[in-house]
């Protein structure tokens, strides 16, 4: 990634008044819980999309990416649900969003670089969103960083975004682990109340390496699965006289699914009720180090999206399993699922056999290489110049 200051400069022909940057997230466990008022456990990546952004007078965004190698004008007042389309909608929108949210916003020229992977379940599009509402937050002296309350407030107009603007109907974990997440720490995100904790996660000093596994598989969710899911919780749900599955104790789950009125049903719900209380068990084995629990709940969560939840992959099971096979006390998918990617639980010294597991177990099957690579939990967005 060269300097997004300098590509701003060339593109722009002026200096930007700043640099800030947001950071993808994987989600150590509890997937396809956030819909549901339930709990989940993201890290924010070392991987960061930077916004170099100066300010301007009118009501004019220029943006320019790096990866979508192109440069765009979009006027702020022809934003809204579903305008503009492609990748300027998840920048845009966010504009739009802080407006409607009674924000006094103008427009922008940005210059985005990003090395986060795009489309691989690693949140570049909240990385996106949330280095450009970080932008606009000190630009417009909205003070939207200056603690987790404002923070979370600028989350939720970068959830509008995605979902109102880009049309992407996904959950608000991925902005709050670009805006909440801390260095060293995982976020503990409830859900039902938006209420958060930070849970210690330094997986070196206990000898340990998180590897995520980037299959490069993309098997779109535009086929309306993610969709599909959604509607198959609510309507759990309301079959259970519930607001959402998050209401479903575990020792209720028996009774509520005898009272489900399909097999797909109890599956979802069997998946959703289950992860939660997953969620639950890993923060407190983090808290008593006990990484072997970690990876047991890891091992469980997997089974669980593979065969309750039908969202996995032949690309995900494989790297799962060669991962397991290669020394990980646990491996899952994580994200969204149908492709992107797992992470590994793995002792610091299996790391490199790890690795090259998964990319011998590929290359076996003539798929193409994956992407392996350690990370560690890094800092929420910010202004970097
Ligand atoms: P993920 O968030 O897991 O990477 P999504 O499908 O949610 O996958 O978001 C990917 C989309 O976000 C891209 O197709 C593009 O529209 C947009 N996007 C993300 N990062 C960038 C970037 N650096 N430049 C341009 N568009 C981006
Ligand atoms: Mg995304």
């Amino acid at each position: 990634m060269t300097s997004p200051a300098r590509t701003h400069r060339d593109v722009f022909g002026a200096d930007p008044a700043g640099v800030w940057s947001a950071p993808g997230r994987v989600n150590l466990i509890g997937e396809h819980t956030d819909y549901n008022g339930g709990l989940a456990l993201p890290i924010a990546l070392p991987q960061r999309t930077a916004a170099a952004c100066s300010a301007r007078g009118d009501d004019l965004l220029r943006i320019h990416s790096v990866q979508a190698g192109e440069t765009v004008e979009v006027a702020l007042g022809d934003v809204g649900p579903g305008s503009p389309h492609g990748w300027t909608a998840y920048a845009a929108g966010v504009l739009w969003a802080l407006r409607a949210d009674g924000c006094e916003v103008r427009g922008m020229d940005v210059t985005v670089d990003s090395a986060v992977p795009v489309g691989a379940g690693l949140s570049s599009s909240a990385a996106l969103e949330c280095a450009v509402g970080a932008a606009a937050s000190d630009l417009f002296g909205l003070g939207l960083l200056a603690d987790d309350a404002a923070r979370a407030r600028l989350a939720r107009a970068c959830v509008r975004a995605e979902n109102e603007v880009a049309g992407a109907a996904t959950g608000g974990m991925d902005q709050s682990a670009a805006l909440l997440c801390r260095t060293g720490s995982a976020l503990l995100l409830d859900c039902r109340d938006g209420a958060t904790e930070h849970v210690p996660f330094d997986l070196a000093a206990a000898g340990h390496v998180l590897l995520v596994t980037d299959t490069r598989a993309s098997h779109a969710l535009n086929d309306g699965q993610y969709e599909k899911r959604r509607r198959a919780c609510e309507q759990a749900a309301a079959e259970l006289g519930v607001a959402t599955l998050r209401e479903v104790p575990p020792g209720a789950l028996d009774e509520a699914l005898a009272r489900l009125s399909t097999d797909e049903l109890r599956q979802r719900t069997r998946h959703v009720v289950t992860e939660i209380a997953r969620v639950e068990a890993a923060v407190a084995a983090l808290r008593d180090g006990d990484l072997a629990e970690v990876g047991r709940l890891f091992r469980a969560s997997h089974a669980s999206l593979r065969d309750d939840y039908e969202v996995s992959c032949a690309e995900l099971d494989v790297a799962v399993e060669a991962a397991e096979g290669a020394g990980a006390l646990g491996a899952r998918m994580t994200g969204g699922g149908f492709g992107g990617s797992s992470i590994a639980l793995v002792p610091e010294d299996a790391a490199d056999d790890a690795a090259v597991a998964v990319r011998a177990a590929f290359a076996a099957r003539g798929w193409a290489e994956p992407q392996c690579f350690p990370v560690t939990a890094g800092p929420p967005a910010a202004r970097d110049i």
